[in-house]
């Protein structure tokens, strides 16, 4: 399995993007940075979108991919869950802001959407594909990605701590995870459902106690301001627990 990281931190700038991935060049996870980072031929041979949650920087470029898979005559799979279907639908797809995609064209709409069931493995494009809840401000799953040859790899989405009962439902050989700011605002961080390296900590020994190893880990949705101290404290993080841990960066590629 190959994961090309598009994007990888939670603010954009010149050289920064917002969260997504590609796996295999044909799942999609996350729509933060698809059109910026794809080729149209490469855009038009995703299969299927998995979105973790309503975030404008986890969805916004959904009505972008679906204007350019329009006019070539392209469509696409959408899947999340309820919540973040209707915000997408209601907000960026209502025919004010941009069109209904869905309905569009009549025959053979570009964007057909399917709510997943979180706990329900789902094969997609032959992947197996399992949504787990995790901790954040509005409903929000991570992903389990597992191929056909059994390769696996599980993506949080954006997450506080707390993660104990969802390492119950995933075993990957990698794990992406969000690591959003440095320990300085580590207690803010939390209480809005996101990370910094301590907690990161807390989540990996839980991983660990819950399914008796470490997977390689790779964090994802850095601001970019606060990279630096991250780097520092995630490479602190690493040593102590005797594990790989890197930091994202657009265009990264991992093979599992
Ligand atoms: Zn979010
Ligand atoms: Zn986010």
């Amino acid at each position: 399995m190959n994961i090309k990281v598009l994007g990888a931190h939670n603010c954009e700038r010149q050289d920064q993007k917002l969260v997504s991935l590609l796996v295999d060049g044909v799942l999609a996870i996350d729509a933060g940075s698809l059109t910026s980072s794809l080729s149209l031929e490469e855009q038009r041979k995703i299969r299927a979108v998995l979105l973790t949650h309503q975030h404008y920087d986890h969805v916004r470029d959904i009505p972008a991919l679906a204007m350019n898979l329009f006019l070539g005559g392209a469509a696409t799979r959408i899947y999340s869950i309820p919540a973040a279907l209707d915000v997408l639908a209601g907000n960026l797809l209502n025919d004010e802001i941009y069109p209904d995609f869905r309905q569009k064209p009549e025959h053979n709409p570009t964007l057909k959407f399917t709510i997943i069931e979180p706990h329900k493995a789902e094969l997609i494009e032959g992947y197996t594909v399992l949504a787990v809840p995790v901790r954040h401000g509005v409903p929000t799953v991570g992903y389990q990605v597992t191929s056909g040859d059994g390769k696996s790899v599980f993506y949080t989405g954006d997450t506080g701590p707390g993660l104990a009962e969802c390492w119950r439902r995933v075993s990957p050989q990698l794990l992406i995870i969000e690591v959003t700011s440095s320990d300085k605002y580590a207690e803010w961080a939390g209480e809005s459902g996101h990370l910094a390296p301590s907690l990161l900590k807390q989540e990996l020994i839980s991983f660990q106690k819950v399914n008796g190893y470490l997977p390689r880990v790779v964090t994802v949705h850095m601001n970019p301001d606060l990279e630096e101290e991250i780097a520092v404290e995630v490479a602190a993080v690493a040593k102590e627990l005797g594990c790989s841990i890197t930091l994202a960066y657009e265009g990264m590629e991992i093979s599992i």
